[in-house]
């Protein structure tokens, strides 16, 4: 059990015990193909424990927005004929978000997703943040534990809040920062210091009285980030900027445009769309000489090979510093896979809005309920 938050193990025997698993099996899909089962092989461990220790295994996610529960684009079928081949034994159930009373957290549909089993596990961080029917609805009912995904990304998370090794340092990056306001001011509230790349780089650039030309930038959000700039952590912003000039556009080279290495200063019709290269060897310092480093949002427009070299770059620092190294889930773990690092780091987030909302207030609705559920049975 970490801070009560019961374990497989604390089910007692499982053996011959019907077990519900709550598992993020939120895959992305083309044409009908699953094109990535990093989240179906997530929850193996989990599933092999259970069918290992004997018990009736029924898995059970959410799959999309689907649009009703006619919508066939967002059946289950593709991943269940993946689990037929990696855990042949657990049955799984169709779109929990076919029903309405799964987003509703409908008490009736509560009842009869739980009707039959006699455990429940949750093992759906990236869902965990959601007050949803599978995801707080059970554990007020069944014997109820964390899979070994969810017990895992607690430990890792909640760790970072309480006792970093120092200097612990977080790297922030992507489009906006009002999106990431909420965790960014939890953040100086626990690390040594904060770097900033990314589009919201420019905000703050603002904030200091620079130009930002045509790049990303929320005017209203300037006096905030003028407010955090004058706090007490030091918050890193870049030296300089990788610029794609008039006529530029992304992702589309064959439209010219001149790309180039300017200072902080970004002049009109020019937009800033990664960090240059003086700012990647700083960041990278920074990286190698910290404790702990969390990395959440690319450094640039990272999926045009023109503006992946800041994202390379911390990648590349994050496989190699001393570091305990963790990346929030989304754009980043994307960008760790794509540069061939995800296996160097000590932790890659499964949940994109959980890890960062996990990290923010020190709890999500689906830790909560196990907590609770383990408390009322002693
Ligand atoms: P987010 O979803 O907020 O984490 O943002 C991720 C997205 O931010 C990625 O798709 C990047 O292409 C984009 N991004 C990163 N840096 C910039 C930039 N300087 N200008 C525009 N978009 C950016």
């Amino acid at each position: 059990m970490i801070d009560g938050l019961p374990e497989l193990e604390d089910l007692g025997p499982v053996s011959g015990k019907s077990v519900l698993v709550r598992a993020d099996f939120n895959v992305p899909l083309s044409g009908g193909r699953i094109t990535d089962d990093l989240r179906i092989k997530a929850a193996l461990p989990t599933l092999r424990w259970l069918v290992d220790n004997g018990a009736k295994v029924t898995a059970c996610s959410h799959l999309g927005r689907p649009k009703g529960p006619d919508d066939a684009s967002a059946s289950m079928a593709p991943v269940k004929a993946r689990l037929a081949e990696l855990a042949p034994e657990v049955e799984l159930l169709e779109n929990l978000r076919y029903d309405k009373g799964e987003e509703g957290n409908d008490p009736a549909f509560v009842a009869r997703l739980i009707e039959g089993h006699d455990l429940f596990v949750n093992d759906a961080f990236g869902a965990s943040h959601r007050a949803h029917a599978s995801i707080v609805g059970p554990p007020e009912h069944l014997p109820s534990a964390a899979g070994r995904l969810l017990a895992r990304e607690a430990e890792v998370l909640l760790g970072l809040r309480r006792n970093p090794r120092r200097p612990f340092v977080a790297i922030m990056g992507g489009s906006k920062v009002s999106d990431k306001l909420g965790v960014i001011e939890a953040l100086l509230e626990i690390v040594d210091a904060i770097v900033v790349g990314g589009g919201m780089a420019f905000t703050f650039l603002a904030a200091q009285g620079h130009r930002t030309g045509s790049s990303l930038l929320e005017a209203d959000m300037v006096e905030t980030c003028q407010r955090l700039l004058a706090g007490p952590k030091t918050i890193h912003l870049p030296e300089d900027i990788t610029a794609l000039g008039p006529g530029g556009k992304l992702f589309d080279p064959a439209a010219g445009g001149e790309v180039r290495q300017i200072g902080v200063n970004v002049p009109d019709g020019w937009m800033g769309v990664d960090i240059g290269p003086g700012t990647a060897a700083v960041f990278t310092d920074v990286i190698l000489d910290a404790g702990t480093v969390l990395w959440n949002g690319p450094m640039g427009v990272f999926e045009d090979p023109r503006f992946e070299a800041g994202t390379r770059a911390i990648a590349g620092a994050m496989a190699e510093t001393r570091a305990f190294t963790v990346v929030g889930g989304g754009d980043s773990a994307a960008a760790a896979k794509e540069f061939g690092v995800d296996t160097d780091m000590d932790h890659v987030s499964t949940g994109g809005g959980a890890s960062l909302e996990l990290i923010e207030q020190g709890d999500l609705p689906g830790l909560a309920a196990l907590r609770e559920s383990a408390a009322r049975r002693g």
